[in-house]
């Protein structure tokens, strides 16, 4: 019934987080009736982050510039790295205000039987770099959930040799509550009041 190109934008919204057949298909039709106030913009909005954002090989945050705006500041305490899950955790850790460190984004969790080990998460990067440079503390700030708690500990015992000092999240963390889907208050609470894991 509908042209290859409505079936192929279909399949492709359908994978995206949030969005099933039913709304991929509100969505396009939305966008096709709005094509030049919305769907323009956006074409034009998802080249140019295609383009111009990347990684950054410092600490894995989404950005134009590489290193990162927080990787590249000089006002910002590079002694001080927060082990984080994903850049949603990042960013809201950033909305707080209240960290003025940098971080590490994993990328996700370790998972065995899902094929994601220490290189997947770039824990070696992040072993390197509390030994090489001015590191003087490691915030663990994955989530409260099994897989976080397993990632957490796999990563302070590869850093049990070293001199740094590994510290948690204060508690306020719901189980399982990610960092994006908390309020800035409760996350600025939560770093803050960190405490020493040793
Ligand atoms: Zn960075």
């Amino acid at each position: 019934l509908n042209s290859k190109e409505i079936k192929d934008i279909e399949a492709i919204f359908a994978r995206l987080p949030g969005l099933g057949p039913r709304s991929a298909r509100r969505v396009i039709l939305h966008l096709l009736k709005k094509k030049e106030t919305l769907m323009r913009p956006l074409s034009n909005a998802i080249k140019d982050t295609l383009d111009l954002v990347k990684n950054c090989d410092y600490c894995g945050n989404f950005d134009t510039l590489n290193p990162c705006n927080i990787c590249s500041n000089p006002d910002r305490d590079k002694s001080v790295i927060c082990v984080v899950e994903n850049v949603a955790d990042l960013w809201a850790l950033e909305r707080t205000g209240t960290f003025l460190g940098t971080y590490h984004v994993l990328g996700g969790l370790l998972d065995a039987l899902d094929g994601i080990g220490p290189e997947e998460l770039y824990i070696n990067r992040l072993i390197t770099r509390a030994n090489s440079e001015n590191v003087n503390e490691i915030i663990l700030a994955t989530s409260t959930t099994v897989p976080g708690q397993t990632t957490a500990h796999y990563i302070a015992e590869c850093l049990k040799d070293s001199k740094v000092i590994v510290t948690g999240l204060a508690h306020g963390m719901p189980m399982g509550g990610e960092l994006d889907y908390m309020d800035e208050g409760t996350i600025g609470h939560a770093i803050r009041a960190r405490k020493s894991i040793f």
